[in-house]
């Protein structure tokens, strides 16, 4: 005991840390409020440690306080929120953020977002004008449909449609079509929430348009489809098309609301990959209303893009809800500078980065990892490299069986486990995040940005080299 006493009063007071010279210098970066909690949070913890008898003697004078309270300082103004590379081949990667802006758009859109814009204000005639009316020409433009809203994401979207065409009545589903889709977004629970009652109609496999005919009484408000984006049912199967409902939909006056989850504009079957519905075959084929996701194939910002016949836009637009999930300036920014990409299929392609991904050809993937690997030839003392053929995942729940070919950097290292490289990896300064497979740490370049290339194999050196004792 007195031991920690003698060792507790040798501790500076708050005011002689404050006092120190590099102290006084770090206030003019800092602030002189955030140096006061570090410096009261760090002689906590020495008081702590004191007192659970496992500190080393105290000693102002050796500089380790002021080095201590030096790193708490960075860490607390350290950005959480930071840049990835994202060497797994998953395009649209939620945990990674999605899709990444281009980067022009993305640009443009900070910079509006710092200055005044006409978000609510015609600058026709000088009065207030709707944040709906910035995106609603293009979207109509682009996807063939008569009125569109955006909203924060697409559960907000389908949320949103469903009170506004539903609440308190019944909606009609296919049981094949209640899934859950990444990110605890559960179609059944989000229809509750809009206070529809869902009415399950057909089997898990099977599902007939007589099945929905059966089920439409009094009470039905509409027909929804939902795109099963993350599963297939194989085998014994049958599913309603959209021309089918549509059908049911006008002998019977009910609208036919399709969730397209993913919402692609462009027919990715003529870039060898899967063919996948787009939105302007929905529209036409007279669903009424069309939700889909800004950041899944779209290649935009989050959001949730709603479009199709006027009448029902009008309604949903006025729902008090589309308040509460509305969209904010910068996305909108960033969504308009997305869509007009799309004015010309060829350029998006060329010019969004999950398309560019997506349809990068085998060359080019081949040149990539190579010039990634021969950045890495003087790691032979630490580890093998190899560029290996594999396979990429669109991700996202957006074509989920589709496997696109590519090309991977594959290392195996020498001397510290790969799991430790993995680790090493994913806390250096840039981190990298890629997978493990058989011993070996696997890096897609299908993701990795081409100016990224040169942090990455430094990154790649510094796991390998940096964690190992034979440096
Ligand atoms: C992804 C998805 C959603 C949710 O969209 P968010 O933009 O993530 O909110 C809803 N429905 C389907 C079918 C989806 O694929």
């Amino acid at each position: 005991m007195e031991d920690k006493n003698r060792m507790l009063r040798a501790l500076p007071s708050v005011d002689q840390v404050l006092r120190n010279d590099c102290i006084t210098h770090l206030e003019r970066e800092y602030g002189h409020g955030i140096i006061l909690d570090a410096i009261r949070e760090e002689l906590q913890s020495i008081r702590k440690r004191v007192l659970d008898g496992c500190a080393d003697e105290v000693d102002f004078s050796d500089g380790k306080i002021i080095e201590a309270v030096r790193s708490r300082l960075d860490a607390m103004n350290a950005a959480n929120l930071r840049e990835v590379i994202n060497g797994t081949g998953v395009v649209i990667h939620t945990n990674l953020g999605r899709a990444p802006l281009a980067g022009h758009i993305s640009e443009s859109a900070l910079g509006l977002s710092a200055r005044y814009i006409n978000l609510e204000y015609d600058l026709g005639n000088g009065m207030r004008g709707s944040r709906h009316d910035i995106v609603r020409n293009l979207l109509c433009r682009v996807t063939g449909a008569e009125d569109g809203i955006v909203v924060n994401n697409n559960a907000a979207a389908v949320l949103l449609v469903l009170t506004s065409l539903a609440e308190g009545r019944d909606v009609i589903i296919s049981r094949g079509q209640l899934v859950e889709i990444g990110g605890s977004f559960r179609v059944p629970e989000v229809m509750e929430q809009g206070g529809a009652r869902l009415v399950e109609v057909g089997t898990t496999n099977k599902t007939y348009i007589r099945d929905y005919e059966k089920a439409i009484g009094e009470g039905t408000a509409l027909l929804l489809k939902v795109h099963t984006s993350n599963y297939r049912i194989f085998g014994f199967t049958r599913d309603v098309t959209l021309e089918e409902l549509v059908e049911l939909g006008k002998k019977h006056g009910l609208p036919v609301v399709e969730d397209l989850g993913s919402g692609v504009l462009i027919d990715l079957s003529k870039y060898g990959l899967c063919y996948e519905p787009t939105v302007q075959q929905s529209v036409e084929a007279g669903a009424d209303v069309v939700t889909f996701s800004g950041d899944k194939l779209l290649g935009g910002p989050q959001a949730g893009i709603i479009v199709g016949k006027r009448e029902y836009i009008r309604k949903i637009a006025k729902h008090p809800l589309a308040r509460a999930v509305r969209i904010d300036k910068l996305t909108l920014a960033a969504l308009e500078g997305t869509l007009r990409e799309y004015l010309d299929p060829d350029r998006a392609v060329q010019r969004i980065p999950v398309l560019r991904m997506l349809t990068a050809d085998i060359g080019e993937l081949e040149r990539k990892a190579d010039t990634l690997r021969q950045m890495l030839s003087g790691l032979q003392d630490y580890s093998s490299i190899s560029v290996e053929k594999d396979y990429s995942q669109v991700g996202g729940g957006s074509l989920p069986l589709e496997e696109i070919e590519t090309r991977v950097v594959s290392i195996l290292p020498y001397h510290i486990s790969v799991n430790k490289m993995e680790q090493n990896l994913r806390s250096g300064e840039t981190p990298v995040v890629g997978r493990i497979s058989r011993d070996r740490f696997i890096i897609d370049v299908r993701t990795v940005f081409d100016d990224q290339i040169h942090t990455l194999a430094m990154a790649i050196q510094h796991a390998l080299t940096g964690g190992a004792d034979n440096g």
